[in-house]
């Protein structure tokens, strides 16, 4: 272990570096277990900020990784082309994306994936020649942290600096249990101006927000009121794809396909940096022309890194294993027990489960706010507890690795079952 001190040179992520507690040290992951320096374990309760999906240090993803790595790490991706992102986009678009989903655009990340989805869009009206202007998106949505994906998600703490530089975007109710008429009423409204170019959205949970969850007939119904208006409709399951929500994307609880989707995080497992932006044909046309002007003038250095693509296949092959639907099904039983019990606690409220992931808000006085006292003290019991839960202001979420045990989930429920029992005081 190195002893150099780490804020000495490090500047963490979503972190005020004065008054947070010092990082703890990983050095080892296997599973769902992290451990530390001291040897101490935790479960990742929260999949590493949503992106793990079969394990820690996958031992198959690892080995697919190296040989590629011992292959070809890495090559410019304009004007050349490799097996990994060949073979990824094929088996994508054949066998797991919407049907007239056909087209892989690589990046690295999943703002950058919002960021081109969101390009794409305007880009696509103004090579149509009918350019249009106006985005819609969600109030409590979030797309990222760029500025583009930053102008598509609700204005707030994190975003405050920067609202003189974001560009204007509509902002509708998401349809929450009790406000679907009311986002269906301002959908419809926002769509009477003729220059909306998208609907952006994240499908059935709205991670960052707060985990909130609305269902797939409501969804339904504003896609079909968008692309009645002529509206390209963005999915951004960059935290719902890959089996979050029990089925592979969260759009495929709902009849109408987006004509855009944004992945990454659990696409390679969460092993590996990669970011991916699938679009319709008739996207993907619209820039195909003897016109050079209207090609997609977006790359990154790393767009379709060789290594990142061979863990999203590593990945893909777990996937297809009958073991991980059981894993996944397992965990979808196990919180539904666990939600049973928790609904009859009256300490907490809006108990809610899609999927793999289960919510739940503690009701507290100082509310609902990210930045309040609750959080912190909610993350450092369970830390203690050795258990990773990141709680949103006072939401507290499960979203395990699916290669979770039954005795690690155990730990993780009956951890909350105490925590809810002392934490009357908060
Ligand atoms: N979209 C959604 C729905 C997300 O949850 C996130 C990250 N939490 C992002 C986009 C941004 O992804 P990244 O952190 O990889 O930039």
């Amino acid at each position: 272990m190195s002893k150099i001190n780490n804020h000495d040179f490090i500047w963490h992520p979503f972190t005020q570096m004065k008054t947070a507690s010092p990082p703890v040290h990983i050095i080892r992951g296997e599973g769902a277990l992290l451990f530390d320096t001291s040897g101490k374990q935790y479960i990742d309760a929260i999949s590493s900020w949503w992106t793990n999906i079969h394990g820690h240090a996958h031992p198959y993803i690892a080995q697919k990784i190296y040989e590629q790595a011992m292959r070809l790490e890495h090559v410019i991706f304009a004007g050349f082309t490799h097996d990994p992102a060949l073979i990824l986009a094929q088996r994508l678009a054949e066998d797991h994306l919407p049907e007239n989903i056909t087209k892989i655009f690589y990046s690295d990340n999943g703002s950058t994936a919002v960021e081109v989805a969101v390009k794409m869009a305007v880009q696509y009206w103004y090579n149509s020649g009918t350019p249009k202007k106006k985005i819609i998106a969600f109030k409590h949505a979030y797309h990222g942290d760029t500025f583009g994906s930053m102008s598509v998600s609700d204005r707030g703490d994190f975003t405050r600096p920067f609202h003189n530089y974001l560009f204007d975007v509509e902002f509708i109710s998401p349809p929450l249990s009790g406000h679907e008429e009311t986002s269906k009423d301002q959908l419809l409204a926002a769509m009477q101006n003729k220059d909306v170019a998208a609907f952006i959205y994240e499908p059935l949970i709205m991670g960052a927000g707060g985990m909130l969850m609305y269902e797939p007939q409501p969804l339904n119904e504003l896609l079909q009121i968008a692309k009645q208006h002529g509206a390209l409709c963005i999915a951004d399951e960059v935290m719902t794809g890959f089996y979050r929500t029990g089925k592979m994307f969260a759009g495929n609880h709902c009849a109408t396909e987006p004509d855009i989707m944004c992945l990454s995080k659990g696409l390679t497992g969460g092993t590996m940096a990669l970011g991916i932006t699938a679009c319709a044909q008739s996207i993907y046309d619209a820039f195909y022309s003897d016109d050079r002007m209207k090609a997609f003038y977006h790359g990154h250095s790393f767009t379709a890194n060789p290594l990142a693509c061979s863990a999203a296949l590593a990945s893909l092959d777990l996937f297809e294993k009958e073991e991980c639907k059981e894993k996944i099904l397992r965990v979808v039983q196990s919180h539904h027990n666990f939600k049973s019990e928790l609904l009859q606690n009256d300490s907490i409220e809006n108990v809610r489960q899609r999927g793999t992931v289960l919510a739940f808000d503690l009701i507290t006085e100082s509310g609902t706010q990210y930045f309040n006292q609750v959080r912190d003290k909610i993350y450092a019991y369970f830390m203690d507890e050795g258990i990773l839960l990141r709680p949103l202001g006072n939401t507290i979420y499960i979203m395990p690795p699916y290669c979770i045990k039954n005795e690690e989930l155990e730990k993780i429920y009956a951890g909350i079952r105490t925590f809810l029992k002392i934490n009357l005081s908060i």
